[in-house]
This record gives structure tokens, sequence and C-alpha cells, in this order.
């Protein structure tokens, strides 16, 4: 079985329409697995909602998604994110936010815990050291973790010894899923910050046991230009260009 992995499509319709072009292009996927923040910072949030529904994938609520919905306090958001999240809620259909409001913070599945951020916090908390991987391992119930929320790839295993190792985690080589226990993000699809502008998005094949990132590049010109028209904060575009 393939399974497709995505993390933080935040209503980029340009990147998140290049990721899924190249999963078909690679053969295309069995299972499509969201792990939340469809929505939030880009200029398509209903055209991304609709066009993830299509996949059919199973997907949770990121901070972003539950923000939209009245789920969190718009408090405890930046400024620019805030605004963006106003701007969404304007845009989206009645049909969108039912569909926001139905996913769920936490989804055990096929050996692997899906959540946004981490076990022990899944819709808060950035999972980006080996410490916060260790604390999080015993939060665990399944031998594998999915993670979004930090936007970039990142691999943490835990030896048998109990101790948490991070593996250089890109699209150079696929890290093999062995008895040991791994917490995993596949970066982001919408708004990439670890300094590659590229998309970012996994693959995991079961059947190899082996999941592999992929980056693609996309328009993101045409992005900014969206962000621009739509009056929501310059930040968000520039970040694009510079994957920060
Ligand atoms: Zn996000």
């Amino acid at each position: 079985m393939r399974y497709a992995v995505i993390a933080d499509i935040h209503a980029n319709l340009e990147a998140f329409s290049a990721v899924l072009q190249d999963i078909k292009s690679a053969g295309g996927v069995d299972r499509f697995w969201c792990l939340g923040d469809v929505v939030g910072y880009g200029p398509d949030p209903s055209s991304c909602i609709k066009l993830l529904r299509e996949q059919k994938p199973v997907c949770i609520a990121g901070n972003h998604d539950l923000a939209v919905i009245g789920k969190l306090s718009l408090k405890d958001f930046n400024p620019d994110a805030a605004e963006a999240i106003k701007w969404t809620v304007q845009q989206i259909t009645e049909d969108d936010k039912k569909y926001l409001e139905s996913l769920p913070r936490v989804i055990e599945k096929d050996g692997f815990t899906l959540l946004h951020g981490s076990p022990r916090e899944p819709v808060w908390e950035y999972l980006i050291s080996i410490g916060s991987a260790m604390a999080n391992f015993n939060y665990l119930r399944t031998q594998y973790c999915l993670v979004g929320h930090s936007h970039k790839p990142l691999f943490f295993h835990q030896q048998m010894d109990g101790n948490v190792v991070s593996i250089p985690f890109n699209e150079t080589i696929g890290q093999v899923l062995s008895r040991e226990r791994c917490i995993i993000n596949p970066g982001g699809v919408g708004q990439p910050r670890d300094g590659d502008p590229r998309a970012s998005y996994a693959i995991y094949d079961s059947q190899a046991g082996i999941i592999k990132i992929h980056r693609v590049s996309y328009d993101y010109k045409e992005t900014q230009v969206k962000i621009m028209k739509a009056n929501l904060p310059l930040k968000l575009s520039i970040r694009l260009a510079n994957g920060v």
C-alpha cells in the first residue's frame, strides 16, 4: 500500500496542485493522509478544501482549521496569522466549515498516530527538538507517529535503549521504518519553513517499509500575487520565496 502524507497546505492552491501532480506522475497512491492546517495564511481556502476532499483523505484538524471554525481564540495567533484567519472565515462556504468541523484532532490508523502538533499536545506543540521528541514518545500508543505544524521535514527515532536521535530526512534517501518507534514530519506543502521554497510531502510504501520525502517546485509567484490582491499581510507573500 502506498500512502501520500501531506501537511500544512495553508490554502496554497499552486503548491497543493503541484504536489498532487507529482503524486500522480509517481504512479499515484492508495491512501491519502493529511495532518492538518488545510487553510490559513494562503489565498485559496475553499479551492484547497475542495481539492483535498476529492482525494478522499484521512484528515485531522490543525490549529488554523480550528481557529477558522471558532474553536480556538485568535488571541493565541500572531497578528498576521490572525488577520489571515479572519479573512478566511469570510471566504469559505458553509459546507467547507462543516468539513473542517468534522475533522478530529487525533487518529490512530495502520500502526500510526496522525496529529498536527505532538502526542502530548496535538494542536499546539512544535515537535522540533530531540528533547521534545523524547518527552512525546511517552504519550504515543502506536509504533509510529506523523506530525505537521512546524513545516519542516523531520525524523526522530527512539532506539532500543530509549535514546532518541534525529535523522536527516530529505529527498535523497528514504528512511526505513524498523521496529523502533518514530515520529515523522513530512514538511509543509503550502508554506515550507526549512529554507527550501519547494513544497514538501512524503510517500510511505508499507510493503517496502520505507518513507521518503518529495520536494516539488511550484509557481509561488502566482500565489504571491493572489495574497497581495486579497490584501493579506505582505509577509505571508514574501516568505514563500524564501521557504521560511
Ligand atoms: Zn501550519
